[in-house]
């Protein structure tokens, strides 16, 4: 079998890897292990593209040289990652994800500018221009537009998402979409000149540079709110980029991979528009981050009524069934490990609990499941919404632990909010439900919840993992 044979084989290795990664991936039980196989599998893609024809030309060219560089760039690569992933708490995983996302943006225009620049001096070489119009010179110009949108709309996405001062307010001058026009008009036309005269590298720079114009311009009126739901198709197109730029340097798995990120990034950025009833323009065009935080005075003046544990430890004494729903704010306490100590604690009194899960509860999909799977709390305890939703009325005690918006009745009975239509998990309608957090505070949406007002809502006041294991202590204690 020809070297090339086996190259080919391994990156048909590593495909297959990337796609069993992507379906273990879909579920919290196995997600781990995909996570791995995906790494195997791009482990074993880095390993097979050393042994390509032009880096074992490059090899006995200059020596070793390119091997090391490839060397060090993984490890300087590697490195950065592992202080990041290790780093970055939960909490922040869309910042990280915006980032990762960008990374591979600028890393495919890189790509596809380096291939342009070798092509281009060959052809100059050989006073031949390159050819017009071919799957190099249009992957080279998709590559480099997306990459560089990807890149830009990413760093933008990160800056708000860290809630850096100079992306704090989204922009919203009135001339933005007209600014956003025209440099879509330009990138076309910059494209189009690289396309029909690929062997100019200038074209190929302005291409990158108006595209990051726009990468830049169409992320900065977004919301800081609504910004996880751009890093997903940011995501998608980091993907896109990547397959862009495996056709330039015709790499299957690099076609491969980018296009697995890219439709899965597309399929994501789908669910949480739907989680959150929202379209997809709606996000992009002006919404949720972008309106004034509504005050609260008028739906909790006078009806809030607020518990503290030894209080809220009796009413837990008299509940057989009790459901605990976990929020953002979770995820900010860390409270995943108290929690836990109270289902052993209300189990061990004989009494039956669950978690309702939403499917946009925190801040990226499958947060909630992640956090929990931590503390080791039982996946077949883990119910989603459509499951628990008819059975809160049977619910003797809702334990809603920093969420909010998810929780928000306004989404079913107001048609003028905000979140009108955002299916939510019913606890409003648990004979008790008891909110765990902070003060009366909006949640991501930044509207107030009437639930907090409800006859039937007690409210405790407290950081999440305190008011939890405060809660546990007294209930043990009583
Ligand atoms: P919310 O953002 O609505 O509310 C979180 C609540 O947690 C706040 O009201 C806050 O109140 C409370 N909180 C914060 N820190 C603590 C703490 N240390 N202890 C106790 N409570 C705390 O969260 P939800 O999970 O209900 O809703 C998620 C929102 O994010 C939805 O609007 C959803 O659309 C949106 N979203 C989710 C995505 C996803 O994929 N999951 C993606 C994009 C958006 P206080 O400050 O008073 O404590």
């Amino acid at each position: 079998m020809s070297s090339q044979a086996w190259i080919n084989l391994a990156y048909l290795a590593a495909s297959m890897l990337f796609i069993v990664a992507f379906k273990l991936m879909t579920g919290p039980r196995t997600a781990v292990k995909g996570n791995y196989l995906g790494a195997v599998g791009m482990a074993i893609a880095i390993v097979a593209a050393c042994f390509e024809k032009p880096v074992l030309e490059s090899v006995a060219e200059r020596g070793a040289w390119p091997l090391v560089l490839v060397g060090v760039a993984a490890a300087i690569g590697a490195a950065v990652g592992a202080v990041m992933a290790l780093k970055y708490p939960m909490t922040g995983m869309p910042q990280m994800v915006a980032l990762l996302n960008g990374f591979g943006g600028a890393a495919s225009t890189v790509v596809a500018g380096a291939e342009l620049w070798n092509a281009s001096a060959t052809a100059r070489a050989a006073e031949t221009p390159l050819p017009p119009w071919t799957q190099f010179a249009i992957a080279t110009a998709l590559t480099g537009l997306i990459g560089a949108v990807t890149f830009w709309g990413s760093l933008v996405a990160f800056g708000k998402l860290e809630e850096l001062p100079q992306f704090k307010k989204p922009w919203t001058d009135p001339n933005r979409h007209w600014i956003n026009l025209g440099l879509a008009a330009a990138t076309l036309l910059v494209g189009w000149g690289v396309c029909a005269y690929p062997s100019s590298n200038l074209l190929f720079g302005l291409l990158v540079i108006v595209g990051s114009g726009l990468g830049i311009t169409l992320t900065l009126p977004i919301g800081g709110a609504d910004m996880p739901v751009v890093i997903c198709l940011l995501n998608s197109y980091s993907g896109l980029a990547a397959a862009a730029a495996g056709f330039v340097i015709d790499n299957s798995v690099l076609v491969i991979a980018g296009s697995l990120v890219g439709a899965s990034g597309l399929i994501l950025t789908a669910i949480m528009c739907k989680a959150m009833n929202r379209s997809l323009v709606g996000v992009l065009f002006g919404g949720l981050g972008t309106t004034a935080v509504v005050s609260g005075d008028d739906v909790y003046a006078g009806k809030i009524k607020s518990a503290g544990p030894e209080e809220i430890a009796m009413v837990l004494e008299g509940a057989d069934r009790v459901v605990i729903v976990p929020g953002y704010g979770l995820a900010v306490a860390q409270a995943q490990h108290a929690v836990r100590e109270l289902a052993d604690a209300l189990e061990k009194q004989g009494k039956t609990v669950e978690y309702a899960i939403h499917p946009v509860a925190g801040r990226m999909p499958g947060h909630m499941n992640v956090l929990l799977a931590e503390a080791d709390i039982a996946y077949e305890k883990l119910r989603e919404m459509d499951d628990i939703n008819p059975t809160f009325p049977e619910t003797d005690v809702a334990i809603v632990i920093g969420a909010n918006d998810v929780v928000n009745p306004a989404a079913r009975n107001d048609p003028t909010s905000p979140i009108a239509g955002m299916p939510i998990l019913d606890v409003d309608k648990a004979r008790t439900v008891v909110v765990v957090k902070r003060s009366l505070s909006p949640g991501f949406a930044g509207i107030p919840n009437p639930l907090f007002a409800a006859d039937n809502t007690l409210m405790y006041f407290a950081d999440g993992k305190k008011a939890i294991l405060d809660l546990t202590t007294a209930l043990q204690k009583s």
